[in-house]
């Protein structure tokens, strides 16, 4: 595990906060934690975390509404923590940015796995300052949508869309493999590192979100297709 990874916590019960920072700060991860949105906000442009952990309900600002402040200037991935369950479509979809999703009470070692998981899948499709060769600069195209993978760039018709990291691995593994149906599981397995079925809604809400952005007509899609009972495919 990387030593210089620097997490964010923003979570007004301390008590949590503390022990994400001690069990976090054992597996050589660095922790800050913040007990409010504005600090956390002010720690973040600080010390431009790898990761950060947001607490649904603070006690100046709504998780959510954090999260897609926090969205609008970076593409450092947001877990949120929820005391309620049965939120996921909420949290995940409606364009707040979150990237992953947890129900209070929740594993710390389960939190790791999820975190570590971000990491061994972010180190391996962002490689380290490689000399770019100008084939891999090449954009991908699919009819007219075009992703240039160095960039973490996707257009549609030369427009640019913003997609969060985790809707760029998606689409990415979807777009580098065309026509084959991914199952669910397997997604979550590429995108998120999980090698253990976890919840997944998470992959249709992605999906969805990427329809959103993506197709003209989301709910008749062109690109992103489901295939009925076993998953889904991006079609040229
Ligand atoms: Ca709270």
């Amino acid at each position: 595990m990387n030593q210089s990874k620097k997490i964010v916590v923003i979570e007004d019960e301390r008590d949590i906060s503390r022990i994400i920072k001690n069990y976090m700060e054992k597996r050589g991860l660095e922790v800050a934690a913040a007990d409010n949105a504005a600090d956390g906000l002010h720690m973040i442009d600080l010390l431009e975390p790898d990761y950060i952990i947001l607490d649904l309900t603070l006690p100046d600002m709504d998780g959510l509404e954090l999260c897609r402040h926090i969205r609008k200037t970076r593409e450092t991935p947001i877990l949120i923590l929820s005391a309620r369950g049965n939120d996921t479509d909420k949290v995940l979809g409606l364009g707040f940015g979150a990237d992953d999703y947890m129900t209070k009470p929740f594993s710390l070692s389960e939190l790791l796995a999820r975190i570590q998981a971000h990491f061994r899948r972010y180190d391996k499709i962002t490689p380290p300052a490689a000399p770019s060769s100008e084939r891999a600069n090449a954009p991908l195209w699919i009819g007219e949508l075009s992703i240039r993978k160095n960039e973490h760039r996707v257009c549609v018709r030369g427009r640019d869309i913003s997609l969060s990291a985790k809707e760029f691995d998606l689409l990415l593994v979807l777009a580098e493999n065309q026509n084959r149906v991914f199952s669910k599981a397997e997604l979550l397995n590429r995108v998120w590192g999980y090698d253990q079925y976890v919840d997944d809604n998470t992959v249709s809400v992605y999906v969805r979100r990427i329809r959103e952005k993506i197709e003209d007509h989301p709910s008749d899609p062109r690109y992103l297709k489901t295939v009925w009972g076993v998953g889904y495919k991006l079609c040229p």
